[in-house]
């Protein structure tokens, strides 16, 4: 039989709301000389809005590739604050990330508006990281695949192959981010291989075989190994480990050795 293509690792850092402009260009130049060109896992960072255009011009002619933090589903118009999916490319973004737990914690983020941003970065040229997770209340009441199943048919709902093969998904328990509590590299593979088997439905085995699905919750350099060396964990979003860049790049480097 023959094997399935081990996916590329992706590390991505999202920096939530820290960093100004000249903090993100001094954290990438240092990175830049860190990470070799001939990495094994694909590295991402995603600054606040008014960092990007820094980070973007300091990640140049580097691996390096920068993703923003969320993006609004119109192109243009009367939508004071918010930016829109062509706005970040032209900048040069490549990633972005959506449906994180604290847009849906703080800022009413839905399914239905995961969809839309979804949309609007694939048809602008981003590639979306979509957020997935459940609360700590859900996963006591048993509650957590079908809350990851809900998350996955209404948030990709509608979403043609091509446009699905641009999708990243992150799962990311919400009990696990910022705690400190990690998911154990076992309830970790349990549901990623059912964020896996939820994909193939909806789309069919090869694309489902082929989307990274990255863990987020509480990562640092002490619990990579673990929880990448799973089947279905295909890399990891960063929160607060990303921000010092000795922290963020020790887990690329483990991310390395894991994937060789
Ligand atoms: C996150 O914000 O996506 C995240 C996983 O945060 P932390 O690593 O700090 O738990």
């Amino acid at each position: 039989m023959m094997e399935t293509p081990r996916r590329r690792p992706l590390i991505a850092g999202n920096w939530k709301m820290y960093k100004t402009a000249a903090q993100a260009r001094d954290y990438i130049n240092q990175l830049k000389t860190m990470v070799s060109s001939r990495t094994r896992v694909d590295v991402a960072l995603a600054p606040p809005f008014p960092a990007i255009e820094a980070a973007v011009r300091a990640a140049a002619d580097s691996p390096l590739v920068i993703a923003a933090q969320n993006v609004f589903w119109e192109e243009e118009g009367a939508y004071t604050g918010e930016v829109s999916a062509a706005m970040l490319n032209d900048l040069g973004v490549e990633l972005v990330i959506i449906g994180h737990s604290e847009r849906r914690q703080y800022f009413g983020e839905t399914d239905e508006t995961v969809n839309r941003r979804i949309k609007a970065a694939v048809a602008n040229g981003l590639r979306p990281i979509v957020c997935i997770g459940e609360t700590l209340d859900q996963r006591e009441a048993g509650l957590t695949f079908s809350v990851l199943a809900t998350q996955i048919k209404d948030g990709l709902a509608g979403m043609d192959p091509k446009a699905a093969e641009q999708l990243i998904l992150a799962y990311e328990p919400i009990w696990a981010i910022g705690t400190g509590r990690t998911a154990t590299p076992e309830t970790a593979q349990e549901a990623h291989q059912f964020i896996r088997n939820q994909l193939t439905g909806l789309f069919d085995k090869k694309l489902a075989n082929a989307i990274r699905i990255l863990y987020g919750g509480s990562v640092k350099p002490e619990n990579t190994a673990d929880l990448l060396a799973q089947t279905d964990v295909d890399g990891a979003l960063v929160g607060g480990a990303s921000l010092k860049v000795d922290a963020f790049y020790e887990i690329v480097d483990i991310g390395c050795r894991v994937t060789a």
